[in-house]
């Protein structure tokens, strides 16, 4: 399915290239966290393979607010850049909140720019976060259908929970959105046609959380301590129970990058037209 979207956005890139310049994107890695680089280096790679610009500023981790403020303000301006990119975490000396308004919202290709999140809530076009919108894309090619389930999602954060349910709910999915306070999690799940699990704690939902045939999609992405990858669902229940459901490594992994890809060629067509 990754390069099934990765396919169909090489004709829109050439087609970018003729008229203009190739998509730009730029991504800001903030110090050395072994898995941001490993996610920036997908990132750079996928843009490699597709003829995607792309820039990678690497910033130590003592920068300050103002310093990396300055740095976005500079690609903000730069026209060969449509979409910016800043890698979580950010060190703690670093306001978070004021690095996310900085970025110009129509150059944030993450979708986490209150003014994207105000467009999301009211379903107004513009750039989704890339995970949930790979979900999404995910459900319409296997013709799972939305409208009229009933959908959980066990995770209420800013980058996948909430995003992933409003994008449910704007399909005519009934939404339930659980979290650590949820007083029944599994009883909860049970009612789950669609169950996406974004919580991050290793093999958390079992047999008993999962509805026989749901469709179960798993984000989690927990290291063990042998180094090996596992989802926040039980990987033999879900064999068992459900009636499709994504696997850990693949999955949901890879679509989130075909998403970002997606959303920086939508935004260099984007700016193109406004020229
Ligand atoms: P956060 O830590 O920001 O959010 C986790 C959520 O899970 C919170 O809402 C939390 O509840 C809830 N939670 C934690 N423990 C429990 C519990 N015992 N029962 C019920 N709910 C619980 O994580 P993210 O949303 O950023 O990421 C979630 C997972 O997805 C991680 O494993 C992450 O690595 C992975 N991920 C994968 C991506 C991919 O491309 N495949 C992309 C992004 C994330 P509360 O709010 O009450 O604290």
């Amino acid at each position: 399915m990754r390069d099934q979207i990765l396919a169909e956005l090489r004709p829109r890139i050439e087609k970018l290239k003729a008229a203009h310049r190739p998509p730009g994107l730029a991504v800001i890695l903030v110090g050395n966290d072994p898995a941001s680089e490993i996610y920036v280096r997908n990132k750079i790679k996928t843009c490699g393979e597709l003829g995607i610009y792309s820039e990678k500023i690497t910033p130590p981790d003592t920068i300050s607010t103002e310093d990396l403020l300055g740095m976005i303000e500079g690609l903000n301006q730069r026209n060969e850049i449509d979409g910016i990119l800043v890698q979580a975490p950010l060190p703690k000396q670093v306001d978070k909140h004021r690095v996310l308004v900085s970025l110009l919202p129509q150059k944030d290709v993450d979708g986490f720019h209150p003014v994207n999140v105000g467009n999301l809530v009211a379903d107004i076009p513009g750039p989704r976060a890339c995970t949930p919108a790979g979900i999404m894309e995910m459900l319409r090619r296997y013709d799972i259908s939305v409208a009229g389930k009933n959908a959980v999602v066990v995770g209420r954060s800013d980058i996948v929970g909430k995003p992933m349910a409003l994008l449910l709910l704007h399909q005519n999915a009934t939404v339930t959105i659980c979290h650590s306070k949820t007083a029944d999690l599994a009883g909860e799940c049970r009612r789950a046609e669609i169950l996406v699990a974004a919580i991050g704690r290793a093999a958390l939902i079992t047999k008993d959380f999962i509805r026989p045939g749901a469709t179960v999609i798993d984000v989690g992405m927990n290291r063990k301590p042998d180094g090996k990858l596992i989802g926040d669902v039980d990987p033999d229940a879900v064999k068992e129970q459900a009636g499709a459901y994504t696997p850990v490594p693949g999955g949901v992994g890879p679509l989130t990058i075909a998403m970002l890809m997606a959303n920086t060629v939508r935004a260099a067509e984007q700016r193109l037209c406004s020229r």
